[in-house]
């Protein structure tokens, strides 16, 4: 059994300030830390739970964020291109998200956002609106494997629940506002992310995958309209009014086909 991790570092435990998103920033260094505590014990759960190969992509901005030497030596770092280029999506049985957040607009949130917090307004497939964990699941989705444990904020994994239906999540943390979280106890979030993410196993098979209906259509509401007129002129992209643009998509192909 082949499980993908999906990590990102909003969603990580210890992780309450804005201010850890700052890549130069002291408390940007202790984010990555965690993101390692947090990564391999969904890594130790999932080969507990019976688990043969674990893959993992650092998600973060450029996925640049890892301590390479600090990751469980079982489990394979590579970004999702690779991934997708090498095939290796056909072989994975279920994802796991780790340290995730809420899409943007959501009520009580660390941190929301999709893609962008400063252009991106809101994000929607075949207008449902969504973000980054359904991104996830529709892509794995539309390769058969289904969406199993998500760990994050409270209302990060209050979302996954609402997508994927009864998958094991690990709430580490919950937010006082967009820009702070009360995080809860590290050492009991690393045994409810290790415990969950390997109770989540035996969900393989019985869980379905997160499947959107072909031909789609991604529609992206922008914050400004000067973003809209850069994003206007890629490719397959229409624009539709001052702030917004469509692309529609025969099928779900690479991670990226359902960006923009
Ligand atoms: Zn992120």
């Amino acid at each position: 059994m082949h499980i993908h991790i999906i990590t990102d570092l909003e969603g990580i435990s210890g992780v309450t300030d804005i201010s850890q998103m700052d890549f130069d920033s002291e408390g940007y260094e202790y984010a990555r830390k965690r993101l390692m505590i947090d990564t391999n014990a969904a890594i130790r759960g999932a080969f507990n739970g019976g688990a043969d190969t674990v893959t993992v992509t650092d998600g973060h901005a450029r996925g640049q964020n890892f301590i390479n030497e600090m990751l469980d030596t079982r489990a394979k770092n590579i970004n999702l291109i690779e991934l997708y280029k090498q095939g290796i999506h056909k072989q994975v049985d279920a994802l796991m998200f780790v340290g995730t957040h809420a899409m943007p607009g959501t009520m009580n949130a660390f941190l929301d956002h999709v893609q962008s917090s400063i252009s991106w307004y809101d994000y929607y497939i075949n207008d449902v609106k969504c973000g980054e964990l359904v991104q996830g699941g529709a892509f794995f989705g539309a390769y058969g494997a289904p969406v199993i444990f998500a760990s994050g904020d409270e209302a990060a994994c209050a979302e996954a629940k609402y997508f994927f239906g009864e998958i094991q999540t690990a709430p580490v943390k919950k937010a006082l506002c967009r820009n702070k979280a009360e995080a809860y106890d590290l050492a009991y979030c690393e045994e409810q992310i290790e415990k969950n993410a390997c109770m989540a196993i035996s969900l393989v098979g019985k869980i379905k995958p997160y499947i959107v209906s072909e031909p789609l259509e991604i529609r992206v509401d922008f914050t400004r309209t000067d973003y809209c007129d850069n994003a206007s002129e890629r490719p397959g992209v229409e624009r539709v009014n001052s702030r917004r643009v469509i692309k529609r998509i025969p099928k779900i192909t690479d991670y990226l086909s359902i960006l923009l």
